[in-house]
């Protein structure tokens, strides 16, 4: 198995740690392209989703990381509408328990918030890089080009994985004020992006792909 691990859990020694990490373009179609998300964003789907409550976005600080089997792993996630100042300080907060397990990505649910929210700064240094905040992010469009990358995750301790994904995505979001927004991502921001994906859509990318445990035992609803 390839050494460099990064995302959430992953010190970025290991995530620029390089070589065995970035490689190999895998051909094509590993993902569905086109017409499926140009439906899902003409369609209804955005009208059909739940709106998170107050109750819903209420938070404790500071944070915790919930870890594998914890069901909210597993719960729908709901679409934000409020763009408050509880809003802005459970992000503050998710930047802080990010940073301080070295992470340099994080999805709601992984703190036991189940809403459509993720954060991530790639460079995963307090004040450098970029921090990124996506609300209720959607993906419009992936690449052809899918590129290899051993993942791990702090929601799953111990477990690393070869994780074939797109190299490039395209998003539409909002930001933390609620304005609407598109980004195309590529390389590592991609990677992490993707990842925080699977957790608010309960895929199981990483889990599928470990040999030291099954979707099954899981019980990832998707794949
Ligand atoms: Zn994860």
């Amino acid at each position: 198995m390839a050494s460099a691990t990064w995302l959430h859990t992953f010190s970025l020694r290991h995530a620029l740690r390089p070589r065995s990490t970035f490689s190999y373009a895998y051909g094509s179609s590993l993902r569905p392209l086109g017409p499926v998300h140009v439906q899902a964003k003409r369609g209804s789907a955005l009208k059909d989703e739940d709106v998170a409550s107050s109750d819903n976005l209420r938070f404790e600080a500071p944070l915790k990381i919930v870890e594998y089997p914890d069901p909210v792993l597993r719960a729908k996630n709901k679409r934000i509408d409020s763009f408050d100042d509880n809003l802005k300080k459970l992000v503050d907060e998710m930047f802080d328990v990010m940073y301080k397990t070295d992470g340099i990505g994080l999805a709601a649910p992984q703190v036991g918030i189940n809403v459509r929210l993720m954060v991530f700064n790639p460079v995963g240094e307090r004040g450098e890089g970029e921090e990124i905040v996506l609300v209720n992010p959607r993906v419009n469009k992936y690449s052809k080009k899918v590129v290899l990358f051993n993942e791990a995750c702090l929601s799953f301790p111990g477990i690393f994985a070869d994780v074939k994904r797109p190299e490039s995505v395209k998003i539409d979001a909002q930001n933390i004020k609620g304005a609407k927004f598109s980004v195309n991502l590529s390389g590592l921001p991609a990677r992490v992006f993707q990842h925080e994906y699977d957790h608010l859509q309960v895929f199981c990318s990483l889990v599928s792909h470990s040999s030291k445990i099954t979707v099954d035992s899981v019980g990832c609803s998707i794949l």
